[in-house]
């Protein structure tokens, strides 16, 4: 039922894919479909009435009644721990969306195209990255995904696989600690490693980058300082510091 645009979803699937992060499948009532990019805003009701309210990207785009989340938990959230906690098979949440027209990629959209993930800024990503897979258009697609440590990193056997496979091109950057014979440097992104992974600023890519609001922040201004023009810079900041 649909009710002030928001719509009856039921989980239909929940699986942990790292140890703080669990991909969620919704069958959501007549979900009309979404561009790869965009969010819905999630909505939780208590017993007692109360409700929370939070925005969740869509891992998942094109037609279909079933959409796809990836939350990683916020410690002391209030919703996250949540719903990669408690939520289960057959629970009913409410979601309003399809939500935002910029931060999104169609196919035949500009080229080439540089996705820049930290932790799970990953999901809008995803959802482009697997879209540019289904037009034929990965030649001109990079991915550069920062995590703390290898086991964090939603979506990761996906992406390893569809870069052996012909799928976007994807450079690891480990903030914490690397996997055993990493030949680079563990640490924040800094601009010397933006500058190798990412198109050369002559090519005129658009690049999109999404994640906490202080790993946004410093990646669009390190674009900004290697030459990116900042109106080719999209951006999507999920909160925090
Ligand atoms: C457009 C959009 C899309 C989003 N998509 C996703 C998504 O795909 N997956 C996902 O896991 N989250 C996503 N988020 C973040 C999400 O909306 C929540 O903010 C997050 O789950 C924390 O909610 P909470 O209720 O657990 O924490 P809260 O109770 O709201 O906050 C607790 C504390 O954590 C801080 N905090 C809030 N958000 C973050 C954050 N992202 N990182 C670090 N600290 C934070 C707060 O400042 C506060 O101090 C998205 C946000 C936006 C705006």
């Amino acid at each position: 039922m649909t009710v002030g645009g928001w719509r009856g979803a039921r989980v239909v699937d929940a699986t942990a894919v790292t140890p703080s992060a669990r991909i969620l499948r919704l069958a959501v009532d007549e979900w009309p479909g979404n561009d790869a990019g965009q969010h819905v805003d999630v909505r939780l009701t208590a017993e007692d009435g109360y409700q929370a309210v939070r925005s969740y990207s869509l891992g998942s785009y094109g037609a279909g009644e079933v959409v796809e989340l990836a939350v990683d938990e916020v410690p002391d959230g209030e919703v996250s721990p949540y719903l990669v906690r408690d939520v289960e098979v057959g629970d009913e949440l409410e979601v309003k969306g399809p939500l935002g027209g910029y931060f999104v990629w169609r196919a035949g959209g500009e080229a080439p195209v540089q996705l820049v993930a930290g932790g799970s800024g990953i999901v809008p990503l995803m959802a482009m990255a697997r879209a540019a897979t289904d037009a034929g258009a990965t030649a001109s697609f990079r991915l550069l995904y920062s995590v703390r440590r290898a086991e964090d990193a939603i979506y990761r056997d996906e992406l390893v696989r569809g870069a052996d496979d012909g799928g976007v091109p994807v450079t690891w950057a480990y903030t914490r600690e690397a996997p055993a014979g990493w030949g680079g440097r563990t640490g924040r992104l800094d601009a010397e490693a933006l500058r190798a992974a990412i198109w050369d600023p002559a090519r005129a890519p658009i690049v999109y980058v999404c994640g906490p609001t202080g790993f946004v922040e410093h990646v669009a201004d390190a674009l900004v300082a290697l030459g990116h023009e900042p109106g080719r810079i999209r951006t999507e900041r999920f909160g925090g510091a």
